[in-house]
């Protein structure tokens, strides 16, 4: 146990989330996404060891952290490089999400430079707006890349409920269907992907409502954190607490709940609220902002309760707790999706990988209340 701030990744857990949704996605050729984790090689070989058939991630230097570990599996690169990092690009990963030709122009210079092949998945914009060519442009786009020496259209693809949080629906994943075949169609030749979102797109395909040409999806969260990413509602009966912070106590004094004193902005700007509850035994953690953002921090032991934080320190209501934590004593807390992001890139937190499927008792402790009873 260290005295910084631990995240705790379960493999076990990702591995065993991996196989269950491999399995609910029944034949669907599953990219497992690594990005919230920087590119972890662990997690990586987790999601394959569940069944995941290649990993992704949106970064070159994931890409490279993970070839540096000796990952051979197909990684797709899931943010387009600028054509300046091309070679990059084909040096480290086997397919790319790719919506302008002149980067495709860039790959494909750099494939021939490295003699190596390199496929694209022509991203369409069905209306999140984030990535993505407007379909009207796709058949000049197909046409153009089916004619580069080194480059292969593997297929098409689609981002969906991430910046305009459109939903995937029958609708706009038949339309992609409905590109595919006409893209196969003009090119005389089946596609080997049409790829049909991230773990947004899995309700429908546990409802049964998905076209039957989307044959793959890229997966993170879902495996990862275990919730359907719609509703961030438990799904799949997959683990949810594969990814655990753990955060030393450095302060744990009784104190008035409200402020005292003329109130002005907080550290961030904001105008905080508070409620009288009177005097309260309250925790501060050393985490804080530029860690984790405190919403996304849900307490392991349910008698905890976050109530906010400035950069550094992280303040929890302990009251409901029968014994104060002691000094250095760390309470745990499930990362959301933001927040698992940070974490893993912060230079303050530690990662610590465990396997429950080898029952340490770290992981028996850790699914009973964080403050053990004296
Ligand atoms: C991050 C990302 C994914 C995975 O998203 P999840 O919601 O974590 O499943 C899939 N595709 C692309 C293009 C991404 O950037």
């Amino acid at each position: 146990m260290t005295a910084r701030a631990t995240l705790t990744i379960d493999l076990d857990k990702i591995r065993g989330n991996t196989r269950r949704v491999v399995a609910a996605l029944d034949g669907m050729y599953v990219v497992g996404v690594t990005k919230v984790t920087c590119g972890s090689p662990e997690v990586a070989r987790a999601l394959l060891a569940g069944g995941a058939q290649a990993l992704g991630d949106s970064r070159l230097e994931n890409a490279e952290r993970l070839r540096a570990s000796g990952i051979v599996a197909p990684i797709w690169l899931l943010r387009s490089p600028t054509p300046a990092l091309a070679a990059d690009a084909v040096h480290l990963t086997d397919v790319s999400l790719e919506s302008e030709l002149e980067t495709v122009l860039a790959l494909e210079r750099a494939a021939a430079v490295a003699g190596k092949r390199h496929a694209v998945i022509a991203m369409v914009d069905l209306g999140d707006l984030r990535e993505g060519m407007l379909p009207a442009d796709l058949p000049a786009f197909a046409a153009a890349v089916e004619a580069l020496a080194h480059i292969d259209l593997a297929g098409i693809g689609v981002n969906l409920t991430c910046y305009g949080a459109v939903c995937p629906t029958p609708e706009n994943l038949g339309e992609l269907a409905a590109l595919a075949a006409q893209t196969e169609r003009r090119l005389g030749r089946r596609l080997e992907f049409v790829s049909g979102g991230n773990s947004g797109s899995m309700a429908l395909t546990l409802a049964g409502r998905m076209p039957a040409a989307i044959n793959s999806l890229r997966i993170g969260e879902t495996i990862l954190l275990g919730v359907d990413t719609l509703t961030r509602e438990p799904t799949l009966d997959l683990a949810l607490d594969a990814f655990v912070v753990e955060a030393p106590v450095i302060e744990c004094l009784v104190k008035p709940s409200m402020p005292s004193g003329e109130t002005t902005q907080d550290a961030f700007g904001n105008r905080p609220t508070f409620v009288d509850r009177g005097p309260r035994r309250r925790a501060i953690c050393a985490l804080g902002r530029q860690d984790a953002p405190p919403e996304g921090l849900v307490p392991v032991d349910p008698r905890v309760e976050v109530l906010g934080a400035s950069s550094d320190h992280l303040i929890v209501d302990v009251e409901a707790l029968s014994r104060a934590p002691r000094l250095g004593e760390r309470l745990a807390f499930v990362p959301n999706y933001g927040a698992t992001l940070q974490l893993s890139t912060s230079a303050y937190v530690d990662t610590e990988f465990v396997h429950s499927a080898g029952l340490t008792n770290k992981i028996v402790a850790r699914s009973t209340p964080s403050i053990p009873e004296e």
